[in-house]
């Protein structure tokens, strides 16, 4: 058996019918930017999320960057960030000229809310927290700190569609929430997509402006916008999508749990699940020792896996300047040289998860 992942078009195959119906709906309607399509996603989306405002717009780097902009975060500034994630979280913030403050996860690959105080100076003035893998940060305490200290808080739900935490869905808690639709993610867009959602009707007014090249009435521009829309083609397809999202993370769910319940092998470490959150897998992590070698011996055994993330941030060519260096974050340093992502895809068949448990129960560390 092969295990391959690029495997987008399953999921695509699960619901075909419909993501073509609604193509072809808005292919011809004449209208392709920013319309009755994305109006609707907007709508559908801040519901399913629980919040008042959506804003759809190009990315979710944009969602991100878009939001600290509009929070009027920027030169001067310091942002706590987790010190494990994509680059996408670090980049929404010096793109606008504020400073990463890096801190350190917990067990679950979320910031640490124990170790935000120690990191929070006379400069600080918004947490970025990342739902990273698609399980919920502990938020009751984040949002604790975040009030005590008056700082703005952004949550990064680019990998966390439809994750809880306490009953109430990331991107529900934060000043802004911002997704991605990135066509890999659990619920993904087919092209480029982001959307923040927000209870704040002066930031949704912002971002709505800012989208649109800082015009909230066309020709008149209030502020130094961007070109961020979401296109009527996405929308219509995430809007169909949405309605199956439930089932798409059920599916992963019972992914997760085959692995979680298969998996036994001492020289693997499974996931941790936080108590009081639902998990909703974009990624499936494992921590092993030896992973290059582990990673090597499922792809002998044709089983492709990719690592999330092989250089954090803080070591990353581009960042340099910001001055860190080897040793600064042991605990992401060492996530970095430890962690595997198992396949974990909507269509996956159940003997290919049968056969990955095999594979990895069969894996001797050398
Ligand atoms: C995917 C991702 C982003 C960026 O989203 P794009 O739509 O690719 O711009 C940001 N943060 C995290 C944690 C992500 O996984």
């Amino acid at each position: 058996m092969k295990i391959d992942l690029a495997v987008l078009g399953r999921q695509f195959e699960l619901y075909q019918e419909e993501y073509e119906a609604a193509a072809l709906r808005v292919l011809r309607s004449g209208w392709y930017v920013l319309g009755p399509e994305v109006e609707a996603f907007e709508k559908a989306f801040s519901a399913y999320v629980g919040r008042k405002y959506c804003i759809g717009v190009g990315s979710g780097l944009d969602a991100l960057t878009l939001s600290v902009r509009a929070l009027g975060i920027g030169a001067g500034d310091e942002v706590i960030v987790p010190a494990n994630t994509y680059i996408a979280t670090v980049l929404a913030i010096t793109a606008n000229g504020a400073t990463p403050v890096f801190v350190e996860p917990d067990d679950c690959f979320t910031l640490d809310a124990a170790r935000i105080e120690a990191a929070i100076t006379p400069k600080t003035r918004a947490i970025m927290v990342v739902h990273l893998y698609g399980q919920a940060a502990q938020m009751d305490a984040i949002c604790r700190i975040a009030k005590a200290h008056g700082l703005r808080l952004v949550e990064d739900c680019a990998q966390s569609h439809g994750a809880k935490f306490g009953g109430t869905m990331t991107g529900a808690f934060g000043d802004a929430g911002c997704f991605s639709f990135y066509p890999t993610k659990n619920l993904g867009a087919f092209g480029d997509a982001g959307a923040v959602v927000t209870d704040d009707e002066e930031l949704a007014g912002t971002l709505r402006m800012l989208r649109n090249y800082g015009s909230e009435k066309k020709y008149y521009n209030k502020l130094v916008g961007v070109n961020s829309r979401l296109d009527e083609l996405q929308a219509a397809l995430l809007r169909t999508k949405l309605s199956h999202l439930k089932e798409l993370n059920a599916e992963r769910e019972r992914i997760a749990a085959a692995y979680l319940s298969g998996i036994q092998n001492p020289a693997i470490r499974l996931p941790k699940q936080r108590e009081n959150a639902n998990h909703v897998w974009h990624q499936f992590v494992i921590e092993t020792e030896d992973r290059d070698g582990f990673q090597q011996y499922l792809a002998d055994h044709d089983i492709q896996t990719v690592i999330h993330y092989p250089i954090p941030p803080h070591l990353a060519e581009c960042y340099q300047y910001l001055g860190c260096k080897e040793g600064d974050f042991p605990i992401t340093e060492h996530m970095a040289k430890t962690v595997l992502s198992l396949p974990m895809f909507n269509g996956m068949k159940e003997e290919e998860v049968r056969y990955v448990i095999e594979t990895v129960n069969g894996y001797e560390k050398a």
